[in-house]
């Protein structure tokens, strides 16, 4: 069994001002990567600003990172620390600008292509990276993954290092505070999918199903509140964040599966959120892997709080909204797509083409 974590974590209100000497650990000079709006009104950036002003490490702001990032948005950012000579670099936000923060990290001291790049050999260490989350869905900020929008494949496409582990994770619930219901929604489906799919993997170790269930435990207790989208205090975000690290932790051991495979295509032709994308599908995901893996799965539920699948899926209903349509072209396509992700083979039970056809089939179903 291997477990890898090299992430310090920091758990806490005003965990970032608490800490300022660990920037000074990292770096002389720090690019800060956020999406467009957030990090500014949720204060993230502001503490992150003056605990670096603190200690005397001069910072410039990329704050141009759009949902599910595109590679040119990662280089634009690269561009930027090399420019200005930093060796640290500091993400900010949702997975968009974690993510984006870690490819950063390695185009500002790799001259790379995007196919040199996704296929994970570079020579040179990428720059330390710091991660504030503000989200509670990805768990970005504990993994090796950097997952960017590839036009060229039609779909995501994966950086995976060791190396671009964030070197320390802060995470503040109040920076959540806000979030609006449909994100915080979207988010914690993505924390139960990365959970879920983790306890359902063939990578699955004692150590994450473990750490798995802890999670899935702590998001079923809080999502009736996001059903009702009522009583969702700073406790409760504090919970969620939580769970989302937990779940994070867990895939940065297992992978994801065939779940996450599928809601790629959704997301990148359909414009369906990356949470969203998997809450709609999970249901049918675990109907598929009910019949020769019925302890795993029952396990799931029970720790959710549920006696079978149907509750469960309609509380999903309600989590998720109401579903777009696909066609069966769409269905045959995105199927076809689906099969070539590299998180296919962890899966429980190996999928056809034709299960995931089912499986999508199912899931839009009115
Ligand atoms: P996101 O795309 O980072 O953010 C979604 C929206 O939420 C944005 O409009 C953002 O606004 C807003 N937002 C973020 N924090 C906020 C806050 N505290 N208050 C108010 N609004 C806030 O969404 P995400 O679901 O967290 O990340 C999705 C991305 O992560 C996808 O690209 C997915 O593939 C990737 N992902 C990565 C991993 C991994 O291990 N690396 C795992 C799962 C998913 P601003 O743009 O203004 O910030
Ligand atoms: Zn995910």
């Amino acid at each position: 069994m291997t477990f890898y974590l090299p992430t310090k974590i920091i758990i806490g209100r005003n965990c970032i001002r608490e800490n300022a000497s660990l920037f000074s650990a990292l770096g002389t000079r720090a690019l800060v990567v956020t999406g467009k709006r957030s990090a500014k009104s949720n204060g993230a950036e502001r503490d992150v600003r003056r605990a670096l002003e603190e200690r005397s490490i001069p910072a410039v702001i990329f704050d141009r990172v759009e949902s599910n990032p595109s590679i040119t948005v990662a280089r634009a950012a690269a561009d930027l620390a090399r420019e200005v000579g930093v060796d640290l670099v500091i993400g900010i936000g949702g997975g968009s600008p974690l993510d984006a923060a870690k490819v950063a990290a390695v185009l500002a001291t790799n001259g790379i292509d995007d196919d040199t790049l996704f296929s994970n050999a570079f020579a040179q260490k990428p720059l330390p990276v710091v991660a504030v989350p503000t989200t509670a869905g990805t768990g970005s900020e504990v993994t090796q993954y950097a997952m960017m929008t590839n036009d060229r494949i039609r779909s995501k496409s994966f950086v995976i290092s060791d190396d671009i582990m964030p070197r320390v994770a802060f995470l503040d619930a109040a920076y959540t505070e806000n979030l609006p219901l449909p994100v915080t929604r979207n988010t914690a489906l993505d924390a139960l999918s990365h959970a879920m799919e983790g306890y359902l993997s063939k990578r699955a170790t004692a150590m994450s199903s473990f750490i798995a269930l802890e999670s899935i435990g702590c998001l079923g207790r809080h999502l009736p509140l996001l059903r009702q989208g009522a009583g969702i205090d700073l406790n409760v975000r504090e919970q969620l964040l939580y769970a989302s690290l937990l779940a994070g932790v867990v895939i940065a051991q297992t992978g994801t599966t065939v779940l996450h495979a599928m809601g790629y295509s959704l997301t990148y032709f359909k414009k369906i959120e990356h949470g969203r994308a998997n809450g709609i599908l999970m249901g049918d995901y675990l109907q598929y892997l009910l019949p020769e893996h019925r302890e795993k799965v029952m396990t799931v539920l029970k720790t959710l709080g549920f006696s079978g699948i149907a509750d469960f899926k309609a509380l999903l209903n309600d989590l998720a909204g109401e579903k777009e349509t696909l066609t069966e072209e769409e269905i045959r396509s995105f199927s076809t797509i689906a099969m070539t992700a590299r998180n296919i083979p962890f899966t429980l039970k190996s999928p056809s083409r034709t299960d995931i056809e089912d499986m999508l089939r199912s899931s839009f179903r009115p």
